[in-house]
C-alpha cells in the first residue's frame, strides 16, 4: 500500500505526481511573462478537453459551485422560465441557485437511478418557451449519467440555452460541446481534471456570452460577472496581461500540467479508458451479487459507481473497514436512501492496479462483516471484464 490511504471516492481524486510537485514552485508575479504563458495554454488546452474551438474558456478560482452559481448568474434574469432536469443532489442545488436569481423554475424529476424520458422533456420545452436548459451530465449522488446529445439537441430546436453542470463528467465523459450544440459546460478542478480543488472551469459558447451582453437588468453579482473576466481570458490566451482580480497563480500551474496530460493522452482514448474502468468496476460489484442505483448500464455514469449495500450491512461499519484496507470510498448522499449505498469514483490517472485494490479492500470489508460470497469473485470478474475492453 502507498504512504497515503488511496482516494477513490468522486473528487477530489487522486492526483498525479506531477500535478502536485507544479504546486509547491515558488508563486511568482502574476504579471510574470512565463505564468502569463502558461495561463494562456492552459486556457487554449480546455478547448480541446470541451471539444469547443469556438467558445470561451474562463478559468477562476473557486469550486465547481461557484461555477454553477455565476452561470445562473449571468444566464438569468428575474422572471425568466428555466427547464431543470433533476436527477439527484447536486440537480437540487442548481435549482436552488436558480430561484436564488428570480427564476421560475419547472423540474422534470427522474425517480432515483432513472433519467429524463426525452419525449416529456420535448413536450415541456415545446409548452413553455424556455430560456435555458438546466441538467447534470452526471450527477454525483446517483451516479446517472445524462443523454447531453440527444438533450442539447432538444434546447436547440425549441430556442433554450442548453447549461450543463459538468463536474462530474469533462474530461472523463464523451462531451462534444460545439459539434452538440451546448451552450455551457462547467466543472471543478478536483473531479475528472485532477487537479487539487480551488478551480472553477467553464466554457460558453458566442450565443450565451451574447445572453448575457443583451441581459435588460443589471447583474447583482461581481466577481462572478463573466464580462469582467473576458478580457482577462482573451488576453492571457494573446499571452498578453490583464487584471481583475488575481488569479490561484500555483494552481494554474498545476492545471496546465494536468491539461497537458489529458490532451497527450487524447479524448477518445480518455473516454474509452473511463469507459473501460467502469466496466471492470461494475462487473466486480455485479460478481459480488450488489445492485447498483441507476437503473441501468445504459444510463449509469463512467466516472463512478453507486451500489447498494446487501442486507445487514450498515454504512457505520463498512466505510472504516474498508479504509483500513486502504482506501477511502464515499457513503450515499440522496437523501432518502443516503445509508443505503456507497459511492466510488474511479476517474482521472488511476491505474487499473488502483482498481483492482479497491475491489479488493471491497471484499476484505465484506468478508470481515459476514456477508457471504465468493472471494476473489469481484477482483476476477474486473479482470476479466478490463481485458475484454481493452484487448478488443
Ligand atoms: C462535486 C459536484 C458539484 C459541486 O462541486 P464543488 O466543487 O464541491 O462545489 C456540483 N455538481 C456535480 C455534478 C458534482 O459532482
Amino acid at each position: 500500500m502507498k504512504s497515503h490511504k488511496l482516494l477513490m471516492i468522486p473528487g477530489p481524486i487522486e492526483f498525479d505526481p506531477a500535478v502536485l510537485a507544479a504546486m509547491s514552485v515558488p508563486t511568482s508575479s502574476h504579471t510574470d511573462v512565463a505564468f502569463i504563458h502558461t495561463f494562456g495554454e492552459a486556457l487554449e488546452k480546455m478547448r480541446t478537453v470541451f471539444q469547443s474551438p469556438n467558445g470561451q474558456p474562463f478559468i477562476v478560482a473557486g469550486s465547481g459551485t461557484f461555477a454553477m452559481d455565476v452561470a445562473a448568474a449571468n444566464l438569468v434574469e428575474a422572471g425568466d422560465a428555466v427547464l431543470l432536469l433533476n436527477i439527484g443532489y447536486f440537480s437540487e442545488r442548481f435549482g436552488e441557485i436558480l430561484e436564488r436569481y428570480g427564476a421560475k423554475v419547472t423540474q422534470i424529476k427522474s425517480p432515483i437511478g432513472a433519467r429524463p424520458d426525452l419525449q416529456q422533456v420535448e413536450e415541456e420545452l415545446k409548452k413553455g418557451n424556455y430560456k435555458a436548459l438546466f441538467f447534470s451530465h452526471v450527477d454525483t449522488s446517483s451516479g446517472v449519467l445524462n443523454d447531453v446529445p440527444s438533450l442539447a439537441r432538444l434546447a436547440q430546436q425549441y430556442g433554450a440555452l442548453c447549461v450543463v453542470d459538468g463536474v462530474c463528467s469533462v474530461a472523463a465523459e464523451e462531451l462534444r460541446m460545439d459539434e452538440w450544440g451546448v451552450d455551457v459546460a462547467l466543472t471543478g478542478s478536483q473531479k475528472a481534471l485532477g487537479v487539487p480543488p480551488g478551480l472553477a472551469l467553464w466554457m460558453v459558447s458566442q450565443r450565451a456570452l451574447e445572453v448575457r451582453r443583451q441581459r435588460k437588468t443589471p447583474l447583482a453579482n461581481y466577481y462572478g460577472d463573466w464580462l469582467k473576466w473576458l478580457p482577462v481570458m482573451q488576453a492571457h490566451e494573446a499571452r498578453q496581461f490583464d487584471y481583475f482580480a488575481t488569479p490561484a497563480i500555483n494552481l494554474i500551474r498545476s492545471l496546465n500540467v494536468s491539461l497537458s496530460q489529458i490532451t497527450e493522452e487524447g479524448m477518445e482514448n480518455r473516454y474509452a479508458r473511463h469507459r473501460a474502468m467502469s466496466h471492470a468496476f461494475k462487473a466486480a460489484m455485479t460478481a459480488l451479487e450488489l445492485d447498483q442505483i441507476p437503473v441501468s448500464e445504459e444510463v449509469a455514469a463512467h466516472t463512478l459507481t453507486a451500489v447498494r449495500y446487501p442486507q445487514g450491512i450498515q454504512a457505520s461499519d463498512f466505510l472504516p473497514r474498508v479504509a483500513q484496507e486502504g482506501v477511502i470510498i464515499s457513503g450515499g448522499l440522496l437523501p432518502p436512501i443516503k445509508h443505503e449505498y456507497f459511492r466510488v469514483g474511479h476517474m482521472g490517472n488511476i491505474t487499473f492496479g488502483d482498481l483492482i485494490g479497491t475491489v479488493s479492500a471491497i471484499e476484505k470489508a465484506f468478508s470481515a462483516l459476514g456477508y457471504p460470497f465468493s472471494a476473489g469473485s469481484g477482483v476476477a470478474a474486473a479482470q476479466r471484464a478490463y481485458q475484454e475492453r481493452t484487448t478488443a
